[in-house]
């Protein structure tokens, strides 16, 4: 799903010295490997048979047997301790390296308890979600109201829901992204270490494909495209996105079953169910390709900017205007989007690339609950305007909540980015770190000193200004900062455990310095 990142600070004094950051490393490495003790047993052995035999041989000195077999044994001793200090040494590299995966069955038991409920969760999300998407969206158009007090009348006509000519504009779309996404322009940039120490390479030219898809939205419009085309059908738009994400998956996990271990995604366990939905392989490419790097900001976050604006537009071209809180909050949506987009290279440091598989839940997430969900509001105030605010009061004090919102969201991840790239640029440099056993430091001052999740803080800010724009008297609205909230809580504890298997009591020091998950004071 979409993420975004970059920002500035003041220092709160290096903290953590090197021997406690040492003593720290000693006491944080995991337990050694059975097999490596077995081979530098075998190795010792092999040693000792070696030395033994020239130690015979210098039998032959002219010295006599008595000073040949002190010194003998002096060089054996000497030996012996140099192998000792050798064996004690590869096994405290081994312990502290981190390239070592933590064992698989470790890594997934302790995700099934806290990540999406294993097999089983995995089996029903994929199920439920979907239905989830369709009751809002059912729930939200004119004839139902928006309303959670009764159930939503729905069509049992499957033509509004399947439309061939929809699933070919959907379809469309997606492959323009694909070709975008392959020209050749924009920077490369090297995406975070994996496992085996190795790189990818990612062309950042999002921006582009974001530019490119704006003048095609505008040509369309200048050539009078009826622009209440997305809103009549919506929901045929939604069972597209929902078919080609479950098609997506698919294709995914049956990729996933042909690649080596190195390439598997840490929460994959070998259930189908689990690795179909959590996502089996951590980087599926096709070529030059990287289908999870592609679908995380492109054909559902630029889809849902611009379905905000097909809004306006017929809006506008049925009214002469258009309410200020439907600009508004597509305005506000636009330079998420936007922002989202100039700031790609960002995302090759957040959760999504560098833990999670490519499974249905990104997919799924990137292309149907995004377009889908995220233009709720939008979709609200344009099928009731009359409740959405307009008082300019209102409008100012929720374009104040959107900013800062917005320097909070954008801040924080831009100061982890930077970090993260390059600890030594100046606008990170002088802030407060804690050393790990990693190798990997920990910013415990800047934005994520205020709290350990920062950037999520700011995002559910900017939702909540969103919603805001509805106005306060219907609820459904506000399902995308309420269920926004219960995600990033839900995904800052899964995080969470997987940093302190990375980090062990280096991230306990950071959580005992800052102890705030989310909300300062609060959580
Ligand atoms: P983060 O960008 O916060 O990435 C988490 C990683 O950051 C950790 O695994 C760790 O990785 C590193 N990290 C954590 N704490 C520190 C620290 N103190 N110092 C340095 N590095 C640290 O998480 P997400 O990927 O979840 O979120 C990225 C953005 O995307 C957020 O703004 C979020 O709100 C947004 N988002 C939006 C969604 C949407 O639907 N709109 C959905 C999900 C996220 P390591 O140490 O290995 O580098």
């Amino acid at each position: 799903m979409a993420n975004r990142g970059r920002p500035r600070s003041r220092s709160r004094g290096r903290s953590v010295s090197k021997s406690r950051s040492a003593n720290k490393a000693k006491t944080s490495s995991p337990p050694v490997k059975p097999e490596t003790i077995r081979k530098s047993r075998s190795l010792s052995a092999s040693r000792k048979k070696v030395s033994t035999d020239s130690a015979f041989k210098s039998h032959d000195d002219p010295d006599t047997p008595i000073r040949a077999s002190l010194r003998l044994q002096e060089k054996i001793r000497k030996q012996l301790e140099e192998e000792v200090t050798m064996v004690r040494n590869r096994l405290k590299t081994n312990g502290n390296s981190s390239t070592t995966p933590p064992a698989k069955q470790e890594v997934s038991s302790q995700h099934d308890v806290i990540g999406f409920g294993g097999a089983v969760g995995g089996a029903a999300l994929s199920v439920l979600l979907p239905a989830l998407v369709y009751a809002i969206v059912i729930a939200c158009d004119k004839r139902n109201g928006c309303v959670i007090t009764r159930l939503p009348s729905f069509s049992v006509d499957l033509k509004d829901y399947f439309d061939m000519k929809v699933f070919g504009v959907v379809l469309s779309w997606y492959l323009l992204q694909v070709l975008l996404a392959l020209l050749p322009v924009g920077p490369q940039v090297m995406g975070q270490p994996l496992k085996g120490g190795k790189r990818l390479l990612y062309r950042c030219n999002g921006f582009l494909a974001l530019l490119i898809s704006v003048l095609i939205f505008a040509v369309a419009l200048h050539q009078g495209a009826p622009m209440d085309y997305i809103h009549k059908h919506w929901l045929q738009f939604v069972t597209a996105s929902i078919v080609y994400s479950f098609v997506l998956a698919v294709g995914l996990y049956i990729h996933a079953l042909y690649v080596s271990d190195s390439e598997l995604a840490p929460e994959a366990t070998g259930s189908l169910f689990n690795d179909f939905f959590m996502g089996r392989e951590l980087n599926p490419r096709v070529g030059s390709l990287d289908l999870k790097f592609m679908c995380e900001l492109r054909p559902g976050l630029i889809g849902w900017m611009l379905v905000d604006w097909s809004l306006c537009a017929s809006q506008y071209q049925q009214s002469g205007a258009v309410t200020p809180a439907l600009a508004l909050v597509t305005l506000f949506q636009t330079i998420y989007v936007f922002d989202a987009l100039k700031h790609e290279s960002s995302i090759l440091t957040t959760m999504d690339i560098i833990t999670e598989g490519f499974g249905f839940m990104l997919a799924f997430g990137d292309l149907a609950w995004v377009p889908a969900l995220y233009t709720l509001q939008a979709h609200f105030i344009y099928n009731f305007p009359e409740l959405a605010v307009s008082n300019v009061y209102g409008l100012v004090a929720i374009g104040i909540v959107k900013a800062a919102g917005y320097i909070i969201f954008r801040g924080a991840n831009s100061q982890k980015d930077v970090f993260r790239n390059n600890p030594n640029d100046s606008s990170v440099a002088h802030l407060a770190t804690i050393p790990t056993s990693a190798g990997k430091k920990l910013l415990c001052a800047g934005y994520w000193g205020i709290c350990r999740r920062p950037n999520y803080l700011g995002d559910i800010l900017m939702a909540t200004a969103w919603s805001l724009t509805c106005g306060t008297t219907h609820l459904l609205p506000y399902f995308y900062p309420i269920y926004f909230f219960i995600l990033l809580v839900h995904r800052q504890i899964r995080d969470e455990a997987y940093c302190k298997q990375k980090y062990g009591a280096a991230w306990d020091s950071y959580c005992k310095k800052v102890p705030y998950r989310i909300i300062p004071y609060v959580f």
